[in-house]
């Protein structure tokens, strides 16, 4: 679906990004995720074909996006970082506008249109865009890159600014649109959004790729996994204690099996048994650290 080689991006002397290799499949979220300044948009806006990379290729639906442009962005939604409306417009007038921009049908537009509207709770009736809160504002922003259903979504940062409801809403918004096929790339700041809804995690840092794999080998290559078994016994043990509780914690799966058998043996009781994974925040934390 999109397929970057050594893709390098400068600006004058600064190179902004640097060599990067990056392959999504279809029907994937892939976050991007990295400082500011660590060259997320830059990225995006080459994929979307906006900007163009100073060396490397970038294939886009199976098209080069440099030599194909018009005939990939067709089949691409993007959704800018900052993504001003015309406020005189209400919501309806605005995606109406955009359609006619693009000359799609009017009769499927309209239908279209009330879709997004409904899909995306936004009120369609006399409210100018320029009323509307940030959250309203950046569905409509949504809804535009929406607009001519196309089968890739490129969005810079979709939740920033947003209060954590309206965040939840886009994001889950975005799973129903993998569900519904589409292959999604998306920036963004919040890491635990970016947990829940990706399949798939690129951490950029200074323009270079540092680490691009599923979630699970995230966890399992750079996380820590700690078990942790609650128990009460009738003597006293060198273990850690809360209250009446022991508390076991290990990193080594093997070790929970012989504290299992000693609380079984004993006759005493387990209060519960869990793991935690890290987050990536905290696997992020550690490697920007390093
Ligand atoms: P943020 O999280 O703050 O949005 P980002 O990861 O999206 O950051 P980019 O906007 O891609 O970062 O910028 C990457 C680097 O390239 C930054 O140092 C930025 O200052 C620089 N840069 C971006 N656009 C230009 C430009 N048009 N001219 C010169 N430098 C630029």
């Amino acid at each position: 679906m999109i397929e970057l080689t050594s893709v390098t991006k400068r600006y004058r002397d600064f190179i902004a990004v640097h060599e990067l290799n990056l392959r999504v499949t279809p029907g994937e979220i892939v976050g991007i995720i990295g400082h500011n300044g660590a060259g997320k948009s830059t990225t995006l806006k080459m994929i979307a074909g906006l900007i163009a990379p100073t060396s490397g290729t970038i294939r886009a639906l199976g098209r080069d996006i440099q030599k194909e442009s018009v005939r990939v962005k067709k089949q691409i939604g993007f959704l800018p970082e900052d993504s001003p409306l015309y406020e005189n417009m209400t919501a309806r007038q605005y995606l109406t506008f955009f359609s006619e921009l693009y000359t799609m049908p009017r009769e499927q537009t309209r239908a279209r249109i009330d879709t997004l509207l409904d899909s995306l709770k936004l009120p369609e009736q006399d409210k100018l865009t320029g009323e509307f809160s940030k959250g309203m504002k950046r569905k409509v922003a949504i809804a535009r890159a929406l607009l001519h259903d196309p089968q890739l979504l490129i969005l810079d940062e979709p939740n920033s600014g947003l209060d954590p409801l309206t965040s939840f809403f886009i994001i889950n918004y975005l799973k129903t649109l993998k569900q519904a096929g589409k292959t999604i790339l998306l920036s963004a700041h919040n890491l635990f959004h970016v947990e829940y809804v990706c399949d798939r995690v690129a951490i950029i840092k200074a323009g270079r790729l540092v680490v691009y794999d599923t979630m699970d080998a995230i966890r399992a290559n750079l996380g820590k996994r700690e078990y942790q078994i609650i128990f009460k016994a009738d003597q006293p043990l060198d273990f850690e204690r809360h209250e009446d509780n022991y508390i076991f914690r290990t990193h080594a799966i093997g070790a929970i099996a012989d504290v299992l058998e000693m609380i079984s043996d004993n006759d005493w009781a387990l209060v519960d048994l869990s793991v935690q994974e890290s987050a990536l925040e905290e696997i992020y934390v550690k490697l920007m650290s390093a």
